[in-house]
Formats: structure tokens, sequence, C-alpha cells
């Protein structure tokens, strides 16, 4: 295995493991922590062929096994970071913990009476999604079912848990907007943030409109980087990318990016109606894969509900009455 795949922190306490997932991300970095109450492993990864691999390698080079493994514990729902946390926990029978809204939402994306694939069908067609992209959206969400699958039984931690991984004693912080639900973990004397995605170096991490879920998830995603920018943070460790000490300033950035980005909406709009495809394309343009067109939509979505909640932009029926418009208000 390459020596990238694992990078240690503080006396070998803190471990990154890379774990391999689609494109664009790459990887996504979940966490082995090692104190004296066991082994954490924080986001196991999406459950492949290819991850199972990747975990064997990592335990024999890490000198541990499944047994030891004490907690499991997701940050998000999202299956980059929660897939394998069934998987884990029928290898170790390690208790599963996450925050009772983000359980709540693997029920919503993928639980037996799920609905979320005809209703995004059916919000991204009402928002001029052509059909070409349509047809392939009910496969590429049943794509999903496999990396989330088994179901763990899971606990719930809160704010108000008090969490002991890697020898040491961490506040969960509870953020949404990339994902309702989402935990970071701060531990106070060290000022060490394991954020997730809840903040990211470089991407910017994803703000999705889902029917049924967050009804306005740019507003709470404002809020929460708003309160994460006021932890004293010198090492943040990310579930994408490298672990980075510019925190504080990156929340600021994340924020003002998305306020550029709510202007340029709006001077669009000031040209003309469009549908929230049409916002999308000049956006993020349209050669895209069902996967990041996804993404593109949701996102598109996002921002035209904040400009709506702050009073800027209306909704009208399209002149095909099947589609919608935005304009300006
Ligand atoms: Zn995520
Ligand atoms: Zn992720």
């Amino acid at each position: 295995m390459t020596t990238e795949r694992i990078q240690k922190w503080d006396r070998e306490e803190i471990a990154l493991v890379r774990i391999s997932m689609a494109p664009p991300l790459r990887w996504v970095n979940s966490y082995v922590l090692r104190g004296d109450e066991g082994i954490t492993i924080i986001d196991p990864g999406p459950h492949t062929n290819v991850s199972e691999g990747e975990w064997r390698e990592a335990f024999a080079e890490l000198g541990i096994s499944a047994a030891d493994i004490s907690a499991i514990v997701v940050t998000h729902h999202h299956p980059d970071h929660y897939g394998m946390a069934g998987y884990m926990q029928s290898l170790s029978g390690a208790p599963v913990f996450m925050s009772e809204r983000a359980h709540e939402e693997t029920r919503r994306m993928w639980g037996a009476a799920s609905t979320m694939n005809e209703e995004l069908l059916n919000l991204y067609s009402r928002n001029g999604l052509p059909e070409a992209w349509c047809e392939q959206l009910p496969a590429h969400m049943e794509s999903f079912i496999s990396q989330v699958t088994p179901v763990p039984e899971v606990t719930y931690l809160s704010e108000e848990s008090r969490f002991r991984m890697g020898g040491r004693i961490w506040l969960p912080i509870e953020t949404g907007g990339h994902a309702p639900g989402h935990l970071s973990f701060y531990h106070t004397e060290q000022k060490i943030m394991i954020c997730g995605d809840a903040v990211l170096p470089q991407i910017s991490p994803n703000v999705s409109f889902l029917p049924g879920s967050d009804p306005m998830p740019l507003h709470t995603f404002m809020v929460s980087l708003d309160k994460l920018s006021a932890f004293e943070v010198d090492i943040a460790f990310p579930g994408h990318r490298n672990p980075f000490i510019y925190f504080g300033e990156r929340t600021r950035l994340l924020i003002k990016h998305h306020e550029e980005r709510l202007e340029r909406i709006v001077n669009m709009l000031a040209e003309q109606p469009m549908t929230g495809y049409e916002v999308c394309a000049v956006l993020f343009g349209n050669e895209l894969g069902i996967h990041q067109m996804r993404f593109a939509m949701s996102e598109t979505l996002a921002h035209v509900i904040e400009l709506i909640r702050l009073g800027q932009v209306q909704i009208s029926e399209g002149s095909d009455r099947q589609t919608d418009v935005f304009k300006l208000v």
C-alpha cells in the first residue's frame, strides 16, 4: 500500500486513513483514535469491496484488529462517511454513534418507506432539468444502497454529550446546511477540530435542497459557519483533502463565497426570469454527469430558496404550466 494512505498526529493517537470513493472527491478521510478507552473509528467511508480491502490493510499497518474497536462515530449521514458503519459494527460489535437528526436523514434517504427518489425527480423536472438527466436519476440514486448496507444499530450523541475518544474528552458541535445533524468534535485544551464536511479546505461543501429535509439549507449553513467560526482552532481534521490550520479564516471565506453567489443570481434574474435549471447551467455549466448535476441542481435551489427567504426572489409558474420560474420581487 502507499505510505500516504495513513498519516499520524499527536503521538500516533490520531491517524488519518484515506478510503477511496468515487470522483471528484476520490477519497474520504477516516480517523482512527487510540486511547485508554480503546480504538475509535470516525467516518469509516462508503461500503464497497475496495474499502473493505483498504481497511484490512490499514488495520494491519496500524497493528489493530476489529475486536479492538470500542466505538464507531459518524459525523453525518452521507454514504461516503456513514456507509460502512454497519459493516464495521458487524465486524467489531462496537456501538455506532451519530446524532438523532442524522439518523433520521438515513431513513429519509434509504429507509423502506423512503419516497426521496420520486420526490427528487418531481422537484428537478418542476425546475426544468432536461429529460436526459432526469431519466438517469433513479438508477443513480439506487446505486448508493449497497454503499450504506448493512444498516447499523445506532446510539445517539448530542451537544450535551461529552465524548471520550483518543484518550481525551471531545465536545460534539451540531450543525446543518451540508447535512442535517452533522457533528463536529472539538477538543478544548489542544484546540483540535474534527469537522467532517462542515468546513472543508479547498472545496466548498455542497449545500443541497432535498424534499422533506431542511427547508432552508443555505440559511442553516451560514448560521452553522458562524457558530463554528467562534471556536479557536489550531488544527482541523476534515472529511476530505488534508488537515489544515486556517479554520476560522476558511469559515469566513465560505460565508463570503455564498454571499457572492447569491448576488450573482440576483444579477442574472435582473436580466430575465429563469428556471432553476437555467440558473444552475450558468453557475455550474451543463457538461456534468448525473452525480455532479444532482449536487449542482440542489445547490442552485438552496440558493434560490435563500433569496426567497430574504424577500428578493419570487416563484411563479412558467408558460408551459409544468415548470417554475424565478424572478426578482
Ligand atoms: Zn458530506
Ligand atoms: Zn464527504
